[in-house]
C-alpha cells in the first residue's frame, strides 16, 4: 500500500495540493532522496529548486562511462528487495530486470581450490556458518559488536570470521568490530522490502535516473555547495560557499550524513542538541570499488563472483552488460577496504596489485599477469560532498535514524540514507525518506 502511494505520488504529486503553489522549497542534494522529493513536490505545483554541489546528479549512484562497453556502476548497483517503491518503479518504466539468484552460483577459493556455493551446501560447516549468519538477526541481548559476538559467544576461527565479515560487511557498510550486534539485529528485523536482489540487464542507472527524474533535472543548480542554512526568520536564507543567498519557504536538506558530522553545513541558530546527538550517533565508513579490465575473460561464465582465499577473502565479479565486457569489479568494505587504504596510502596503485596478485592466486597464476588492461577505482570516503559509504548499523541506530527524520520547525525537513530506519544504506531507502520529506511538507506536519 505504501509502494503504492510513493509511486502514485511520483508520478503524479499529492492530490489536494493547491497550497503548495504558494511555497518556494529548496532542496539541498541532488541524490535519489533529493530528486524524490523535488519530482513529487515539482507535480504537487511548487516552485521546487535543486542546489547540488557537483557538476552532475545522483551522488552515491555514478556510473562509469567510456571504460568498457557498456557503463559499469561505481556506486548503487543492485536493487535489493521485490517489495519496494524503487522496484515498482522500476517495473513502472520498464526497466529490465535480472534476477541474481538466477545467475550461476558465487565460487570460493578455498586450499587451493575454486568450490561453488552449491558443493559448499553440501558441507556441514558451510551451513554451520549460514546458520550463525541467520541467527544473527535473531539477537536481543545486550550491546556488543558482531565479532566480539562470534569470537566469546560463537567461539568462531578466524577463517569463518572473515567470510561472515565479507559478507556483512559488504552489506552493512563496515567491519564487524565497528558494527553493534543489536543494532544489526533491529535494522534486519525493520527490513520490508524482501529479500531477493536483481542487476539491471540493459540501462545503466545513471540513465534510469535521466529518464524518471527528465521533469525536473532543469531545476538542478550545479556547483552550488550550501555552507550556511539560516532559519530564524519565516524566510529561510541559504548560503554557498561562493556567497550566493538563496531564500525559500522550505528547505529538504538531504546531503549525506558525513559532511553534517564534519559541520560543513553551518545553522542559524544553531541546531538543537538531541539532532546534533542524533546526528554524530551514526558512523559512516569507507566503500572502495575497484573495476579491473581484461583483455580476456579467464574467469569464464560458470560463476556469478568469486570469493578469494583467506586470510584476504576478497569478493570480486563480473560487470558490464554485454559479453564483451571482460571486467570484474572488486567491492571492498570494513577491514579490506582500510587494509586496500593502507596499501595505496604506501605507494599508489600498492592496492589494485595486491588485488592483481589474489587473483592470480585464485586461478593458478593463469592470466591475469598479461591480460590486464586498466583499472579505476573508486574510495567513497574521498569523493567530495559523499565522504562515505553508507551509514552502518552503529548503537541505537534506528532510534537515531527516526530521530534525525523529523522535521525541525516546520521549515527543514530531513532527507537521505541514514534517516531512513527501515530501509538504510540502500536506494529504496533514500527514495522513501524523499517522498516522506515531500510529504511532510504537503501535510505541514510539525
Ligand atoms: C559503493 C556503493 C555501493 C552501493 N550499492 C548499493 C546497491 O547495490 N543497492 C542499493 O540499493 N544501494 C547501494 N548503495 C547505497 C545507495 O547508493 C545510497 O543509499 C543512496 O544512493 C543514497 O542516496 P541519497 O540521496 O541519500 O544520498 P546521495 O546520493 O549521497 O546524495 C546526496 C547529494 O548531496 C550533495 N551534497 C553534499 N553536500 C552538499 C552541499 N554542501 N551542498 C549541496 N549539495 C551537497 C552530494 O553531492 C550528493 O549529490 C551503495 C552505495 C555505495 C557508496
Amino acid at each position: 500500500m505504501k509502494n503504492q502511494q510513493i509511486l502514485k505520488a511520483i508520478q503524479k504529486g499529492f492530490s489536494k495540493s493547491e497550497h503548495l503553489k504558494n511555497d518556494k522549497i529548496i532542496i539541498i542534494g541532488a541524490g535519489i532522496a533529493g530528486l524524490t522529493a523535488g519530482l513529487i513536490l515539482h507535480h504537487s505545483g511548487a516552485n521546487v529548486t535543486i542546489l547540488e554541489a557537483q557538476q552532475t546528479f545522483g551522488g552515491r549512484i555514478k556510473t562509469l562511462e567510456n571504460f568498457s562497453e557498456s557503463g559499469i556502476e561505481l556506486g548503487a548497483e543492485f536493487v535489493h528487495g521485490e517489495h519496494s517503491a524503487w522496484f515498482d518503479l522500476l517495473k513502472k518504466h520498464k526497466i529490465k530486470l535480472e534476477n541474481v539468484e538466477n545467475k550461476p552460483y558465487e565460487h570460493y577459493f578455498i586450499n587451493g581450490e575454486l568450490w561453488s556455493e552449491e558443493k559448499l551446501l553440501e558441507t556441514d560447516d558451510f551451513n554451520h556458518l549460514m546458520r550463525i549468519k541467520n541467527n544473527l538477526y535473531d539477537y536481543k541481548g545486550a550491546e556488543i559488536s558482531i565479532k566480539s559476538y562470534l569470537q566469546k559467544k560463537e567461539e568462531l576461527e578466524d577463517e569463518a570470521i572473515a567470510i561472515l565479515e565479507n559478507w556483512l560487511s559488504a552489506e552493512y557498510g563496515d567491519s564487524l568490530e565497528n558494527m553493534s550486534l543489536p543494532a544489526f539485529a533491529r535494522a534486519g528485523r525493520a527490513w520490508q522490502a524482501g529479500q531477493k536482489n536483481y542487476t539491471l540487464s540493459e540501462k545503466t542507472l545513471k540513465e534510469v535516473l535521466e529518464t524518471i527524474f527528465a521533469p525536473i533535472l532543469p531545476l538542478i543548480q550545479y556547483q552550488k555547495i550550501v555552507q550556511e542554512i539560516d532559519y530564524t526568520n519565516k524566510k529561510i536564507s541559504i548560503k554557498t560557499t561562493e556567497n550566493e543567498i538563496f531564500e525559500s519557504e522550505k528547505v529538504v536538506l538531504s546531503v549525506p550524513i558525513s559532511i553534517l558530522q564534519k559541520n560543513k553545513i553551518s545553522f542559524k541558530p544553531d541546531l538543537p542538541i538531541r539532532r546534533k546527538t542524533a546526528i554524530q550517533s551514526l558512523k559512516i565508513a569507507p566503500i572502495i570499488k575497484v573495476i579491473l579490465k581484461f583483455s580476456q575473460n579467464f574467469w569464464g561464465n560458470e560463476l556469478s563472483g568469486f570469493y578469494t582465499g583467506y586470510p584476504n577473502i576478497i569478493n570480486f565479479y563480473p560487470s558490464g552488460k554485454t559479453e564483451k565486457d571482460k571486467v570484474l569489479t572488486t567491492f571492498l568494505s570494513g577491514e579490506q577496504a582500510y587494509h586496500f587504504q593502507k596499501l595505496e596510502k604506501n605507494k599508489k596503485n600498492e592496492g589494485v596489485n595486491f588485488l592483481l596478485e589474489m587473483l592470480c592466486d585464485t586461478f593458478n597464476n593463469r592470466i591475469p599477469n598479461f591480460s590486464f588492461e586498466k583499472s579505476h577505482l573508486i574510495d567513497w570516503s574521498e569523493v567530495p560532498y559523499i565522504e562515505g559509504g553508507y551509514s552502518i548499523p552503529t548503537q541505537k541506530a534506528y532510534f537515531w535514524r527516526k530521530k534525525l527524520a523529523l522535521p525541525l520547525r516546520n521549515k527543514i525537513f530531513w532527507a537521505g540514507e541514514a534517516t531512513s530506519a527501515r530501509h538504510p544504506a540502500s536506494v529504496n531507502g533514500a527514495l522513501e525518506t524523499g517522498f516522506r520529506a515531500a510529504k511532510q511538507i504537503w501535510i505541514g506536519e510539525e
